[in-house]
């Protein structure tokens, strides 16, 4: 398994994330930001345990995010 953290606060809602990992990414109508689906609110950190079948399109979504805030770890 690996974790993925989302920093919610800073997202521009530019959408990348989705285009390069639907399975987990989504935006919200309410604000239009990203929201990482099924994962914990740790104080504005998002956090999800994910398969490693999903590391080739969140490193890809990591990599096009332009305010950085999509974390991979535990490879
Ligand atoms: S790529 Fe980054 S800034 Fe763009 S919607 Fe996703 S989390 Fe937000």
């Amino acid at each position: 398994m690996i974790t993925v953290t989302l920093q919610r606060d800073k997202c521009i809602g530019c959408n990348y994330c989705r285009e390069h990992a639907p399975q987990r990414f989504t935006m919200s109508k309410k604000d239009g930001k990203a929201v990482l689906l099924n994962s914990t609110d740790k104080r504005g950190f998002f956090v999800a345990r994910v398969h490693e079948d999903e590391l080739a399109s969140l490193e890809k979504a990591s990599g096009a995010c332009p305010v950085k805030i999509i974390r991979i770890s535990g490879m």
